[in-house]
């Protein structure tokens, strides 16, 4: 019997697997500079806090929740998004009683039952960042900001910007009652017509054409934001244009989850067909409240490693491998491996990245090997460097050999590491 990853999963391999670490360093790394802490939460969670959290009505809880009785009788989910599980945590751990803003950002895999094909898996990769506590435009601009900077020194020039404000609880519902007056006047299926009645922004997000196509005319949030929503909304504009970021007002972005208040992005490239999302987030000032916390205004993002990792590819940009090796040890004779071990451990422990040749392999082979590695140096040891108490540093790149003293080796690549 053979097995083969689960639909809708893969397996990240190398050498392309590096890119996916790359990626979550990249897209974390601003956040990290900015003063996010590292919050780690568990891949399962009670279903109660997806399903109030993330919003009944939305896709995710209606059909691509992965759920399961526990042995002990208890419904759980495995997590399909990050922040039902960041706010659930920041609850449980009474912070919002500390200082405010709450700054915190993950990484790791969720799942989500969806109908799988290129850039839609049913088990991925985030990672997100959550700023919880406050109600400053700064704090959304800043998420904003520091997920441009990550995609951008990952050398991606194709991601753009969609920005929205979805108003707030004075605002909203006479939004929510024009928009719902005009879909309940179109020719939707029944589905659809349900969702009109349990939330209608949900409705625009609709990606059928047929739907897509009904859709022009209906009345857009941004005409019927409240003073308070429009000036927010004005400051976080022009916040990023400050900050050097340019946005597409898209006054009909909504995003897949219930709990989004106020200002919504996503953040597309335009290289990945239908999957065009690489990221996205928004304010969410009512999820601390809907699962039984105090008000707790908050806003956040999750960017995709699977789908940021495809943009690249569509940019040309998964040329070099991100992590070479600097040296390959190949020793000549069963001695010979007894004394490269060592030094091979030494290299490492130094900080240089170094492999060897395993399996008492012959020269050629072992060659060969050192080759295929991409190595920059193979370090040839024979019984007669052994005698010398060198070994050969060869270029693997020009072929030149050199005998450097084995006491030296460290230094010696460690003056070319650079
Ligand atoms: P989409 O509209 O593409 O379904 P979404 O609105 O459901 O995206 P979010 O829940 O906001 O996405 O997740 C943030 C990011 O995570 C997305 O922009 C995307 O890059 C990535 N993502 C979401 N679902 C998947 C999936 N099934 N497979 C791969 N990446 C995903
Ligand atoms: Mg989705």
């Amino acid at each position: 019997m053979t097995f083969q990853a689960p639909k809708g999963t893969f397996d990240w391999m190398p050498p392309r697997s590096e890119w996916a670490l790359t990626v979550r360093d990249a897209l974390s790394a601003p956040a990290r500079r900015a003063g996010y802490g590292y919050i780690e939460t568990p891949a399962f969670e009670d279903t109660a806090l997806f399903s109030r959290g993330v919003g009944e009505s939305t896709d995710i809880v209606t059909k691509e929740m992965y759920t399961f009785t526990s042995r002990g009788g208890q419904s759980l989910t495995l997590r399909p998004e990050g922040t039902a599980s960041v706010v659930r945590a920041v609850l449980e751990h009474g912070l919002y009683g500390g200082p405010l803003p709450i700054k915190l950002w993950y990484s790791g895999s969720y799942f989500r039952y969806e109908r799988a094909q290129a850039g839609r898996y049913r088990h991925f990769s985030q990672v997100g960042a959550e700023a919880l506590g406050s109600e400053d435009p700064a704090l959304d601009a800043e998420l904003i900001v520091l997920a441009m900077d990550g995609y951008a020194s990952l050398g991606l020039r194709g991601v753009r910007l969609l920005l929205n404000s979805l108003g707030c609880r004075e605002c909203r519902p006479a939004y929510r009652a024009a928009l719902q007056d005009f879909l309940r006047g179109l020719d939707l299926d029944e589905a659809t017509r349900a969702r009109v009645e349990i939330n209608p922004l949900r409705v625009l997000d609709d990606k059928r054409p047929e739907v897509r196509a009904q859709l022009t005319g209906a009345p857009l949030v941004t005409d019927h934001l409240c003073g308070a929503c429009k000036a927010y909304h004005e400051e976080v504009r022009g916040l990023l244009t400050a900050a050097g970021v340019a946005y597409e007002d898209d006054p009909r972005l909504v995003r897949g989850l219930d709990y989004y208040t106020r200002t919504t992005f996503e953040f597309l490239h335009d290289g990945l067909g239908a999957q065009s999302a690489v990221g996205g987030g928004g304010r969410y000032d009512g999820l601390s409240e809907q699962i039984g916390g105090p008000a707790l205004p908050s806003v956040g993002w999750a960017l995709g490693v699977d789908r940021t990792v495809l943009a690249m590819e569509a940019e040309g940009l998964l040329t070099e491998r991100p992590r070479a090796l600097g040296a390959f040890a190949v020793p000549l004779g069963e001695e010979a491996r007894r004394r490269i071990f060592p030094l091979v451990s030494e290299l490492r422990r130094a900080g240089l990245a170094v492999d060897m040749a395993f399996g008492g392999r012959g020269v050629k082979g072992a060659m060969k090997a050192a080759d295929r590695s991409g190595a920059r140096y193979a370090l040839i040891l024979g019984d007669r460097d052994i005698e010398a108490g060198a070994v050969q540093v060869k270029d693997l790149a020009t072929g030149d050999q050199t005998a450097v003293p084995l006491a030296e080796v460290v230094e010696f690549l460690k003056g070319k590491d650079s």
